[in-house]
């Protein structure tokens, strides 16, 4: 009897809905809830010109509060997009919680684009407020002009607004608002919180939007001790833009577990830091390796103590393991490598073998870019279309999918080269081992990423050809000790054609934003070209490394 009951059920066809309160949605009003909860625990500390500004969650979700009234005074709607164009601070911060929490999406505008792309990205998604730091109000305003749905500039900070039309001050704005519990609507879990813009190899950014579940169980994945483990005692020191992916999702992470923020402002310099980490007794830090590079040669001369970090995560590009020995060996340091993208909110892996491996294991592991994190799917792509083994040596392109993982792109009807069946082709090439840590070996977009940012080798490619005595140029990516990779322009010149390197760099001067300017340029007789006449990069890159391309003319380092 009992055998035949359970057999039954088993293959009923009618599902049981569990019973649990699956209509909670998962939103950044959780967030903020936990942020105004513990009112000893957490809060944030800004570095700004007149030393560190403190607060607690309790008193910034108070502000978060007068912020969502001013928003609603300006007329913001439920779904408009409003940008910021800040470093990190509780300010903007405050923007982080405030802008979603009202219904709106929080736009965070990379400041490290050339003001074209600004421009673009700032009229793709129409935004009508910019909230904008002081520092950087000399930037916009160069745009401010060509900027076609922006009514107002909210100013956060006491710096002159020149050049802004319709400036309002954030500080005004706050103090005006009367104070007490704001009424937040109820929103949906899958409504869009915030979007970021990521370079795309050929034409224009494209725009990744983020929905509240997307980010709240990225947030919640994070605090996971495989991952960054952040627990309410750690006083985390983020270092990596709050305009580039949300800075890796640590803001909201902090917040729901209640751990101290440490915002070092417009102070991302070694010695700033260095001060930050003894100060704040920082337990854990977050940056690209170009920061760690600069914080060791400032540590290695000057040793500040350090050993308070007991976790350092490193990501955006390669961590080179040298880097990673030097801090742990001679600073007691922790850095623990990670690997994601924008598409991807934007955490995909990390490294963290087990410490009952032996060293040199270890070191192995720590030098890859980690195991897919919990709810990240993961599979390799042959150039034939067919999945590639998890055998630590044969490579395919990266393609995943997970909850935080984008579906299309901002008003973009047709993302479909970017998708394959649902999965997100990472443009990363890797192998994965037996015990699941994924190696990048390479990549298959045509982009340069220097410093832990984006140059598209397309766009310096077209400015070149548009050089009268150029009539080529293919630009690839270098190794470069300090920024990662640089690149390199290799160039044909046109029939009767006189150009150097150093009138290459002044020409695309004005063209492009100053950190693309190659300081490398390869006069060639001809450049290798795929079937279909395209540059052949790959090619381009075996000549290169085997010495048949030429001599490298131009600076070596910036
Ligand atoms: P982020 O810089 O936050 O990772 P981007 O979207 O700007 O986000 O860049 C994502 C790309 O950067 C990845 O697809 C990969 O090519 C490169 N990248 C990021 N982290 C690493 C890493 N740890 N190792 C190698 N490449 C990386």
């Amino acid at each position: 009897m009992l055998r035949a009951a359970r057999s039954a059920s088993q293959w009923s066809s009618v599902a049981l809905t569990g019973l649990m309160q699956d209509d909670f949605q998962l939103t950044l009003a959780q967030v903020l809830r936990r942020a105004r909860t513990f009112p000893e625990a957490g809060g944030i500390v800004t570095l700004t010109e007149d030393g560190p500004e403190r607060a607690s969650f309790v008193e910034v979700a108070a502000r978060v509060d007068r912020l969502a009234r001013v928003l609603a005074t300006l007329g913001v709607q439920r779904g408009e997009r409003v940008a910021t164009f800040a470093w990190n601070s509780q300010r903007h911060f405050e923007c982080y919680l405030a802008i979603p929490c009202v219904g709106a999406v929080l736009h965070t505008v990379n400041i490290r684009l050339f003001s074209e792309q600004i421009a673009y990205v700032l009229n793709h998604a129409e935004d009508r407020l910019v909230f904008v730091d002081d520092s950087l109000v000399p930037l916009l305003a160069q745009i401010a002009p060509d900027l076609s749905h922006v009514e107002h500039f909210i100013v956060m900070g006491d710096g002159p607004t020149d050049g802004l039309p319709n400036a309002l001050r954030y500080e005004d704005l706050l103090e005006a608002a009367h104070d007490g519990p704001y009424e937040y609507p109820l929103l949906d879990e899958r409504e869009a919180a915030s979007l970021c813009y990521t370079s795309g190899t050929t034409g224009d950014p494209k725009g990744v939007l983020y929905s509240h579940r997307s980010t709240t169980l990225h947030a919640l994945a994070i605090l996971g001790a495989d991952l960054v483990g952040l627990r309410s005692a750690d006083r985390a020191l983020i270092v990596v833009p709050m305009f580039h992916v949300n800075a890796w999702g640590l803001p909201f992470g902090a917040a729901l577990t209640s751990a101290t923020l440490v915002l070092p402002g417009r102070f991302i310099q070694a010695e700033p830091l260095a001060r930050l980490i003894e100060s704040e007794r920082c337990t854990v830090m977050a940056a690209v390796p170009t920061i760690y590079m600069d914080l060791l040669r400032y540590a290695d001369e000057h040793k500040p103590p350090l050993s308070t970090l007991k976790m350092a995560v490193c990501g955006g590009a390669a961590m080179p393991i040298s880097l990673a020995r030097a801090f742990e060996e001679r600073h007691g340091v922790n850095l623990v490598h990670g690997w994601g993208m924008t598409e991807t909110s934007p955490v995909l892996a990390m490294s963290s073998p087990s410490t009952e491996l032996d060293d040199e294991t270890r070191w192995q592991l720590r030098a890859k870019q980690g195991r897919p994190a919990p709810l990240v799917d993961l599979r390799l792509v042959g150039e034939d279309g067919k999945e590639v083994p998890w055998d630590g040596s044969t490579s395919g392109e990266v393609e995943v999918r997970g909850p935080w993982v984008a579906s299309g792109y901002y008003k973009e009807a047709d993302s479909s080269d970017n998708f394959d069946d649902g999965w997100l082709r990472t443009g990363d090439i890797a192998n994965v081992d037996q015990l699941g840590y994924v190696q990048i070996t390479d990549r298959s977009k045509d982009l340069i990423k220097s410093g832990g940012e984006w140059i598209s080798s397309v766009a310096l490619e077209n400015e070149l050809m548009g050089h009268e005595a150029v009539r080529e140029a293919a630009v690839i990516a270098v190794p470069d000790e300090r920024w990662g990779e640089r690149p390199l322009a290799c160039v044909v010149l046109a029939d009767g054609g006189k150009v150097s390197g150093e009138d290459l760099r002044e020409y695309l001067c004005s063209r492009v934003a100053k950190w693309w300017l190659p300081e490398r340029f390869m006069f060639v007789d001809a450049l290798p070209k795929t079937s279909v006449g395209k540059f052949d990069k790959k090619a381009l890159r075996a000549r290169l490394a085997d010495g048949t391309l030429g001599e490298i003319a131009g600076r070596s380092a910036l």
